[in-house]
């Protein structure tokens, strides 16, 4: 049985980003960026207002308190044209252009109005005080967004306040999804006796989606070699097949055999990972195959280690890393056996700590116990009984990241 990280390297090593596209503004939000982005505007493109207030010429303030006619109104959208006398100032508010020869902003606390269209500058103020320069955020030309960048809302604000209109990203990976079994439904169909609904496909089409892919669900196969092997002559391009369930080494266990006699090459079958023993890798002509096991937890959190940073990789950002935590174990938990154990927690963070529960049912067919976790507490290989209180690795899923 290959080790959790030797598996996660090897299907990382087969796997490069694809082609890169052009796609319009519209199109940018969760692709990953193949160049870098150039601004094609300044921001701001002229000395701007931070604030509500005046504009003032700062040798017009030898002293304080200090009385100056209001000669116009800079708004944003609308800067104030023309001249501004000396000894004036001019009302502004925040984000319109300072007027041309002004070059400090009292903020409108600091002052006081009069009837006769003067305003009165009180408090201390600062040469340059309020104003946003230009370029303060960025030129014309600027790199604002490195290659491998995934658009976020905070990159799109960036790109679309940098004007740019079409950007250059990696082409959306196609991941063919087949779930393989006699007893599978789809959801919403009147199951029969021994029906089980297929719950993994549309989770998987979701964790694609939500990664940045494009899933394409083919129907599912029946547990023979033919039904599998003809669902695999006929496969439509796509940058990656993800088999579900038939993987270990029942009778009826046959998507490995099928694929290896449609010309597959096995990279690994079995890995010491509780949930997940008969993931499976290979390639098939220049198609990477990842076969997932049935059992549902064990599909998910497989899915959640490998096919994450395979889309990653495909997508051309840095693969994900599971980043572990120490926490507190707050029950005792009996020795791991030979596998890495990725246990279904809830994990909270008090006393300045956190403490990490694991769901007590950690079965690989009861997925309401993954549902609720918050976190992966994480055991080595042949981890010794341990006593509540314990120090223990979890892994927390990333809020950010919806899975
Ligand atoms: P298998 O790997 O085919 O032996 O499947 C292991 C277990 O997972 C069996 O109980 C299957 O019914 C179940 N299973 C397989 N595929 C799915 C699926 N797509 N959705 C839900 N359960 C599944
Ligand atoms: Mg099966």
């Amino acid at each position: 049985m290959l080790p959790v990280l030797d598996a996660r390297r090897r299907i990382l090593a087969s796997l490069s980003p694809l082609p890169a596209e052009t796609v319009p503004f519209g199109d940018v939000s969760g692709r990953v960026l193949a160049e870098p982005v150039h601004a094609t505007r300044t921001q701001p493109p002229a000395d701007f207002s931070a604030m509500d207030g005046y504009a003032v010429q700062s040798k017009d303030l030898p002293n304080s308190p200090e009385h100056l006619a209001i000669a116009g109104e800079s708004k944003a959208g609308q800067g104030f044209e023309g001249r501004v006398p000396p000894g004036s100032a001019i009302r502004i508010f925040t984000g319109a252009p300072v007027p041309i020869g002004l070059d400090t902003v009292v903020i409108q606390e600091n002052t006081k109005l009069h009837p006769d269209n003067h305003v009165e500058i009180c408090g201390p103020v600062t040469v340059g005080q309020n104003i946003r320069k230009a370029g303060m955020d960025f030129n014309q030309g600027d790199a604002l967004l490195e290659q491998g960048t995934t658009v976020g809302p905070r990159q799109l604000a960036l790109i679309a306040a940098a004007n740019v209109c079409k950007v250059c990203v990696y082409r959306r990976p196609r991941i063919a999804l087949l779930s393989t079994g006699d007893e599978l439904v789809n959801v919403g169909e009147v199951p029969g006796k021994d029906a089980i609904i297929d719950s993994i496909t549309p989770a998987l089409a979701c964790f694609i989606d939500q990664n940045g892919g494009v899933a394409q669900i083919l129907p599912h196969a029946r547990d023979t070699l033919s039904a599998i092997k003809d669902t695999i002559s006929s496969l439509a391009p796509c940058d990656m097949l993800v088999t579900i369930g038939g993987a270990s080494v029942g009778d009826y266990d046959l998507v490995r055999s099928g694929l290896g006699e449609s010309g597959m090459t096995l990279d690994f079958w079995k890995i010491a990972m509780r949930p997940g023993k008969p993931l499976m890798f290979g390639t098939l002509g220049e198609t990477p195959v990842l076969g997932l096991p049935g059992n549902p937890v064990s599909a998910l959190v497989t899915a959640y280690l490998f096919l994450g940073p395979a889309i990653d990789r495909l997508t051309g950002r840095p693969p994900r890393e599971p980043a572990l935590i120490e926490a507190s174990l707050t029950k005792p938990l009996s020795s791991n056996g030979p596998r890495e154990a990725w246990l279904s927690t809830n994990a909270t963070f008090t006393g300045g700590r956190w403490q990490a529960t694991p769901h007590p049912i950690q079965d690989s067919s009861v997925l309401s116990s993954l549902a609720a976790a918050n976190a992966f507490l994480v055991r080595p290989p042949y981890a010794p009984a341990i006593e509540s209180g314990a120090p223990v690795h979890i892994h927390l899923l990333d809020r950010s990241l919806i899975f």
